[in-house]
């Protein structure tokens, strides 16, 4: 019989959503006349702009022309988009990115996972805990961590706390890592990290020869004009960083599907014989072997993010969910909640009432309020005790949840 990779075998059944739907399903099954509002997937709501959809539909035109078919496109992306992402989200921010440092995907959460195809099996890994947990169960599926323990952490993998204890910034750990996940804005917490705390982990990374892996898909999200976008701000980090963007959640194309991943020429790791290798090769190698490009049309799509037009749509679309977030925190706040993040992301991370758990805060909300929320457990053991409101969704929606949770 065929052998199956036995490292799925020790995730931990995903088991948050499908716990949320479960407990959400019951109380639907219970409740059948109650409105539901879900204020807890991390999924925007509101449509694609209108310079997306002008130049998809042109591109979807051109495709039924003989002159203007595309084929299999490049698989690091048309250099037109390249260019645009260089210039735009790259070299207008101070940044020294070039188009050919840019491969462009079909999202985040793939390249974030993908990575590990050109790391090695013998990295000390770190993860903030809470944590997206894509990079977590990667790592697992691809055999780099043993098996869960208690609380669900993996042998193998560092968790750096981030809580109110330390104001939600990942510390430098004690002992030497090569692999760092960082995610700023971050998904679930909302913190974001300074200039200051991101170069001491450019520093450290480049002292101890460590790769991070930096998570900017909220970027667009920033408020503040002093907060860093992309890791290359930082002076050094082209020596130790790769970063990954989206377009999921500032133009709203979870469903559309486009992404980037930029790695440094002259970034390098070690190979087992002692050699240094060049990543960039080795991601080139990668997605020319395992990808065959995003969709042109998709790709117009997302060149038209760098329009005139698409600009201002889409700071009028992060300016709608930053409202919300707004509303949540003023909101929330007037309860007597203690709240963190929303200022700077689409997340609002509640510290659940005394007594209460993260799980207990979501039953406490889905049948007094029927709101529904995502418990600060399913991040991560040190997510227990705070629970996740996400601002993507309609403004009539997030008022009626919290003049809800007001009224409880
Ligand atoms: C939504 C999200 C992404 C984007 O993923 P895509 O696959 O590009 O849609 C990446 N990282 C984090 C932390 C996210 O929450």
């Amino acid at each position: 019989m065929v052998q199956v990779n036995d490292n799925y075998l020790k995730l931990k059944a995903g088991y948050l959503f499908p716990e949320i739907g479960r407990r959400v399903k019951l109380f639907g099954a219970a409740n059948p006349e109650a409105a539901l509002i879900r204020l807890g997937i991390g999924d925007v709501t509101e449509p694609l702009p209108l310079a997306c959809r002008e130049a998809m539909k042109s591109a979807i035109d051109e495709m039924g022309t003989a002159d203007g078919f595309h084929g299999y496109g490049p698989e690091q992306g048309y250099a037109w988009l390249r260019e645009a992402i260089a210039h735009n989200d790259f070299q207008a921010r101070g940044c020294e990115i070039s188009a050919d440092e840019i491969f462009v995907s079909d999202g985040s959460k793939c390249d974030s996972s993908n990575i590990l195809d050109i790391l090695g099996e013998g990295n000390r890994i770190a993860v903030t805990d809470p944590v997206y947990p894509v990079y977590v169960d990667s790592n697992v599926m691809a055999g780099r961590t043993g098996d869960a323990g208690d609380e669900g952490r993996y042998a193998g993998l560092h968790y750096l706390a981030i809580d109110a204890d330390n104001g939600f910034a990942a510390e430098i750990p004690s002992e030497p890592v090569d692999l760092i996940y960082l995610c700023f804005p971050n998904n679930p917490t909302g913190a974001v990290a300074s200039k200051a705390q991101l170069k001491a982990w450019v520093d450290y990374a480049r002292s101890n020869g460590s790769l991070i892996l930096f998570d900017a898909a909220y970027e667009a999200f920033i408020r503040d004009p002093e907060l860093p976008h992309s890791i290359f701000e930082i002076e050094g980090a082209r020596e130790c960083a790769i970063e990954f963007r989206s377009f999921s959640k500032n133009a709203g194309f979870t469903g559309t599907r486009c992404a980037l991943t930029v790695v440094p020429k002259g970034l390098k790791g070690k190979a087992a014989n002692g050699d240094e290798v060049e990543l960039w090769g080795l991601w080139n190698r990668r997605q020319s072997t395992k990808f065959n490009g995003v969709s042109y049309i998709v790709q117009r799509g997302a060149e038209a993010v760098y329009s005139e037009a698409g600009k201002k749509e889409v700071q009028t679309l992060v300016n709608f969910y930053m409202e919300n977030a707004a509303i949540i925190r003023r909101d929330l706040s007037a309860t007597g909640l203690t709240i963190y993040g929303g200022e700077h992301a689409p997340y609002v991370w509640i510290k659940t009432p005394a007594g209460m758990d993260s799980w207990g805060f979501f039953d406490h909300l889905l049948n007094k309020a029927h709101v529904v929320g995502t418990p600060g457990s399913g991040f991560g053991a040190a997510g227990e005790g705070y629970f996740r409101l996400s601002a993507f969704n309609s403004r009539s929606n997030v008022n009626e949840a919290m003049n809800r949770i007001a009224a409880l």
